[in-house]
């Protein structure tokens, strides 16, 4: 690898030994990989974050806001794909009950931590923290060396992206118009963006889904008073989780199609209720998607994705009550629109948006504005150095559809020359392009779970394995 070229600095002394696998990312993804790989092969395992407060919890579980609340319930929140009941086991060892179905994510970031410094005190050495951020990743010689942002080099048999959802992107009319950064906060993970707020200030926030909610539960929790509007084009709120509800196996023989799936979940929605219908299809999703064309794949994201996500990706009811009673109290609005233009009077913001079916444009004033569009994929638009590093060398390329990285069926990285890599791999939500369904922890634990089964198992099957 030409480091100096790159940018790096100048090289560490090279550490090797026999079976080693690095893995980019310390949130969920990598994490689990890691102890998957540890319990079932002799391996040693380097894990790598840039982020020391993310160790082991990534994005998702290192929020200590208590009004932050799992969207999944605890008893489907197993770490482990067969251990469902080692969550509701590692609550009930503190004396928490597993009925408190929704629990905080800062107590979810918890039990990962716990379980991580577990597994460190068990396999020793084969397990490693590299608080470090990678900067490239090359192949040669049957080998993988990373290089890191502090000028050393790793060496390994694999490496493994886990590194989580790219930043989201600044909407069309905002990106050029250089706001003021105390006006703009482009990425709601990457700032504290309720610092040097006026209470009773108006906040417009962009997107009205999961981030959103994220991002209104923390400003109203750290004291804000003032007028708080969402706005999206279709103005969509997550729906609420329903106790009691039981999906069941609804396909005795999967619809072939996706369109024929989606006429089955409209016909069954209309005698039920539709969050039955969608968490029945969710075990046959990737299968899906798996079997769907690019361009129905494409269709479906044109028109149905948003009403998927709302509909799939639903509130812990103590979350839904809160945002109903914001919306109740007037504090809080959610408006359909679409953002024409943006600009500065006296420090102060002046957005103009177009509501949904209208013709004419309305205008709303803000102190501050917050991009809660959600997490992108792109890896074109993406400003980050290891995938702007890897695409430049062709080492990577963007899925069809631009979710993520394109991958083979086993994981491997593809190049530009659409040859699957034989050493660098992904996993997690970088991966949608090929999974869909690889999101939440119920679809990562299997994925890192098969992910180790394959590479520890493949020179059974005479794959490439570890
Ligand atoms: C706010 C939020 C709430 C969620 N809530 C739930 C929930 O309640 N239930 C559920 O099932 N799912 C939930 N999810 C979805 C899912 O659990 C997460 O997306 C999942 O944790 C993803 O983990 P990850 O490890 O792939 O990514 P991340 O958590 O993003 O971790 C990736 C890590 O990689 C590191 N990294 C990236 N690049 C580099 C590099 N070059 N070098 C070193 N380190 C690097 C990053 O710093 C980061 O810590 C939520 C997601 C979010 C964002």
């Amino acid at each position: 690898m030409n480091l100096a070229a790159a940018g790096l600095h100048s090289p560490r002394p090279r550490l090797r030994t026999a079976t080693r696998v690095a893995i980019v990312g310390a949130g969920f993804s990598g994490t689990m990989l890691a102890l998957n790989l540890l319990e079932q092969a002799d391996v040693e395992v380097l894990l790598i974050e840039r982020d020391r407060h993310r160790m082991g919890a990534g994005v998702a579980y290192s929020s200590s806001e208590s009004a932050h609340l799992l969207n999944v319930r605890a008893g489907n929140m197993s770490a482990f794909a067969d251990r469902p009941g080692h969550f509701c086991d590692w609550l009930a060892s503190r004396g928490l009950g597993c009925d408190a179905a929704f629990v905080t994510r800062a107590t979810y970031g918890r039990y990962l931590r716990e379980t991580l410094a577990q597994a460190m005190e068990i396999y020793g050495q084969r397990l490693k923290l590299v608080d470090d951020e990678v900067l490239d990743i090359e192949e040669c010689g049957g080998q993988v060396t990373l290089g890191l942002v502090n000028g050393g080099l790793i060496e390994a048999d694999r490496a493994v992206l886990a590194i989580g959802n790219l930043p989201p992107h600044d909407p069309p009319a905002i990106a050029g118009a250089h706001l003021p950064a105390h006006r703009y906060i482009g990425d709601p993970w990457a700032s504290a963006f309720e610092e040097g707020l006026d209470k009773a200030a108006a906040v417009l926030v962009i997107g009205t889904g999961l981030t959103a909610v994220d991002v209104i539960l923390r400003l109203v929790s750290h004291g804000h008073e003032g007028p708080i509007t969402a706005l999206s084009r279709r103005g969509l709120r997550p729906h609420r989780h329903v106790d009691g509800l039981r999906p069941k196996p609804v396909l005795a023989k999967p619809a072939p199609e996706l369109s024929e799936l989606v006429r089955w979940a409209r016909g069954e929605a209309r005698r039920g209720d539709w969050r039955l219908v969608v968490d029945s299809i969710r075990p046959i999703t990737q299968m899906m998607w798996a079997s769907a064309e690019a361009e129905k794949r494409m269709r479906f994201l044109r028109h149905l994705r948003p009403f998927w996500d709302v509909h799939r990706h639903r509130l812990a009811p103590a979350v839904a009550d809160r945002i109903d009673a914001l919306v109740a109290s007037g504090q809080l609005c959610f408006r359909a629109g679409k953002i024409a233009g943006v600009s500065v009077e006296r420090d102060v913001l002046v957005i103009s948006w177009r509501p949904r079916g209208a013709a004419e444009p309305v205008v709303t004033r803000a102190t501050r504005m917050i991009n809660c569009t959600g997490p992108q994929g792109d890896l074109l638009r993406s400003a980050d150095p290891l995938v702007k590093r890897m695409l430049a060398a062709k080492r990577i390329r963007p899925d069809a559809l631009r979710l993520g990285l394109d991958i083979d069926r086993d994981g491997h990285v593809v190049d530009a020359r659409s040859r699957a890599s034989d050493h660098i791999l992904a996993i997690g939500p970088m991966t949608r392009g090929d999974l869909w369904e690889v999101v939440a922890v119920p679809d990562i634990r299997v994925q890192v779970s098969a992910l180790a089964r394959r590479l520890v198992n493949a020179h059974w099957t005479g794959g490439e394995g570890l």
